[in-house]
């Protein structure tokens, strides 16, 4: 099984150390072209105007449009969350829009830039270990979605069939079980 982490900016290197660990493949994508040789891809954290700005640039909107058309699974983190939504609170224009979710960015403000938690997170059997650095929260699901974790009655992890994200950053701790449900759901989708 092969696992792409797209890495035009953000928080890679981590996602495929963490990757690593599942015992997966794991692919460094730089160009759209590597998609078609991928089961299922990480869109990682970092800055979602700049990954966006990126992904039109190196013609990965209609090719990861296409891969998740496909029904190949797609995991947004934090500014990966924020590229998959279908909408961006404050009229900003939504990038992929993957996932009928919608999200506010930066929403958790200033004083509380980035704290960690230990989260329940339904589907793993221990509580998880959440990094979140001036993270998005999700404020609005659509019927197909479901709720994976909420942090003070807030939406934090979610998933759609195969589109999975999380408002915090899983790849920061040794922790890799999120990582290691999303390679469940490849798993799934592959069998005949
Ligand atoms: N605040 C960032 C954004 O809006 C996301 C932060 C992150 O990915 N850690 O893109």
């Amino acid at each position: 099984m092969r696992v792409g982490v797209l890495a035009l900016q953000g928080a890679v290197a981590e996602h495929i150390r963490s990757l690593e660990k599942t015992g997966v493949e794991v692919v460094t994508v730089k160009h759209a072209e590597q998609l078609a040789e991928l089961d299922g891809l990480i869109i990682p954290g970092g800055e979602s105007t700049t990954i966006g700005k990126l992904m039109r640039k190196y013609d990965f909107m209609e090719a990861i449009r296409d891969f998740s058309g496909q029904g190949k699974p797609v995991f947004g983190t934090c500014a990966g969350l924020i590229v998959m939504a279908k909408e961006i609170e404050g009229g900003e224009e939504a990038h992929l829009g993957l996932m009928d979710i919608k999200v506010s960015r930066n929403a958790f403000g200033r004083q509380r830039e980035s704290f960690e938690t230990d989260l329940d997170v339904k589907g793993l059997e221990v509580p998880l270990r959440a990094v979140f650095i001036r993270a998005p929260l999700i404020t609005g699901v659509g019927e197909g979605v479901e709720v994976l974790s909420t942090y003070k009655d807030e939406i934090v992890t979610a998933r759609q069939g195969h589109l999975l994200v999380s408002s915090f950053h899983p790849e920061l701790t040794d922790d890799f079980s999120l990582h290691t449900y999303f390679v469940e759901m490849i798993k799934q989708t592959k069998q005949p």
